[in-house]
C-alpha cells in the first residue's frame, strides 16, 4: 500500500484560558495519533464531539500546524515542505463540511463559487473555468445550467453535491469529509454516499471520513480510527471493528448505534455519564470514569496502543487479557 497520508504521533496542543487570575490551560486536542491511508481509500475517524477529528481535519488540509509529532501527505512532509510544495499540496487535500448552506455564500452564482478555486490557484480562461464548472456539475448529478443559479435555489442534497464539486475543482488526490452527510435526511445520506463511492472510483480518491455515526462509517470505510478525548483507542480495518471490536468505547458506540447483528447484542456496553472536558481529561485512562471495565492501573496509567489480534487497542483490560 502507498500510503498517500502518514500521521506519526500527531499532536495538536492549544493554551485555553481559565480567566483573569488563573495560568491558561494546555487543552490536548490531539495526542499521538498514527495512522496511514492509501491511494483510493477511505478512513473513517469516529468518535463524540470533543475527541480531536476536528483538529485532525485541521492538520490534514494545512489550516493549521501540528504541535508534535509527523505528517507527511503525498509523500511530502508537511512541517518542512517549501513554499512551492506547500503550494501544490493545498490543491492536493481539499475539504467538504458538513453544512452545505453555511459553506455557499448565498449572493454568490453556484458557477462562480466552483470557479474560485481555479481563479486563485490557476491561470485558466474565463471560459475554461466555466468549462470545468459545468462539467463537475454534470460530474456530481446536476445539470450545466445549474451554473448560473443561486445556493437557495437548491434542495439541501443538491448543496452538498454542488460543495463535493467545488472540491473536485482543482483535481485533488484526497479529500477530507468532515460529517457531510449528517446534517442531511436518512433517504438523501444513500445518495451522497453512493456519489462519493463513485467519485472515489472514478478519480483514485483518498477519503478522510469523519463521523460520529457508525453506520454511516460501516458503508463506506476501509479503516476506522476510533478516538476519545483526543487520543486513538482503536483502530483496524472496517470488518474487524464492526465484527470484533476490542475497546470498551468501540463496544460502547457500536452498542448505540442500530445494526442489525445480533452477535453484537451479548457484550453490550451501555454509554453511561458525560463525557469529560478535553482541557482536564481523566488521567489515566480517560475513559476510566465510564468504563465497567476499569481497575487501578486505568485510574493511573495512559493505556498504550498494542496490536489485539486484527486491530490496535489502546486498553490495559485488552493487554491483560481480562477483557
Ligand atoms: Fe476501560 Fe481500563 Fe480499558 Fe480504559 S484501559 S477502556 S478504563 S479497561
Ligand atoms: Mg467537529
Amino acid at each position: 500500500m502507498t500510503a498517500v497520508i502518514e500521521a506519526t504521533d500527531l499532536a495538536r496542543h492549544y493554551l485555553v484560558s481559565r480567566g483573569p487570575f488563573s495560568k491558561p490551560a494546555e487543552l490536548k486536542a490531539l495526542a499521538q495519533a498514527s495512522f496511514a491511508v492509501g491511494e483510493g481509500e477511505t478512513l473513517a475517524i469516529v468518535g463524540e464531539s470533543g475527541c480531536g477529528k476536528s483538529t485532525l481535519a485541521r492538520l490534514v488540509t494545512m489550516i493549521e500546524p501540528p504541535t508534535a509529532g509527523h505528517l507527511t501527505i503525498d509523500g511530502i512532509d508537511v512541517l518542512t515542505a517549501s513554499g512551492s510544495a506547500r503550494k501544490k499540496l493545498r490543491r492536493a487535500v481539499q475539504i467538504v463540511f458538513q453544512d452545505p448552506v453555511g459553506s455557499l455564500n448565498p449572493r454568490q452564482k453556484i458557477g462562480k463559487a466552483l470557479e474560485e478555486p481555479l481563479v486563485i490557484n490557476t491561470d485558466m480562461s474565463a471560459a475554461e473555468r466555466r468549462e470545468k464548472a459545468e462539467k463537475m456539475l454534470a460530474q456530481v448529478g446536476l445539470r450545466p445550467e445549474h451554473y448560473g443559479r443561486y445556493p437557495h435555489m437548491f434542495s439541501g442534497g443538491q448543496r452538498q453535491r454542488i460543495a463535493v464539486a467545488r472540491a473536485l475543482m482543482l483535481e485533488p488526490k484526497i479529500i477530507v469529509l468532515d460529517e457531510p452527510v449528517s446534517a442531511l435526511d436518512v433517504s438523501i445520506q444513500a445518495q451522497i454516499l453512493n456519489l462519493l463511492y463513485d467519485l472515489q472510483q472514478e478519480f483514485r480518491l483518498t477519503y478522510l471520513f469523519i463521523s460520529h455515526d457508525l453506520s454511516v462509517v460501516k458503508h463506506v470505510a476501509d479503516g476506522v480510527m476510533v478516538m476519545y478525548l483526543g487520543r486513538a483507542v482503536e483502530k483496524g480495518s472496517v470488518d474487524a471493528i464492526f465484527s470484533n471490536p476490542r475497546h470498551p468505547y468501540t463496544r460502547a458506540l457500536l452498542s448505540a448505534t442500530p445494526i442489525a447483528d445480533p452477535t453484537l447484542a451479548r457484550d453490550r456496553i451501555q454509554l453511561e455519564g458525560e463525557l469529560p472536558s478535553p482541557i482536564d481529561p481523566p488521567p489515566g485512562c480517560a475513559f476510566h470514569p465510564r468504563c465497567p471495565y476499569a481497575n487501578q492501573r486505568c485510574r493511573e496509567e495512559v493505556p498504550e496502543v498494542l496490536a489485539d489480534g486484527e486491530t490496535l487497542v489502546a486498553c490495559h483490560g485488552v493487554a491483560e487479557g481480562r477483557i
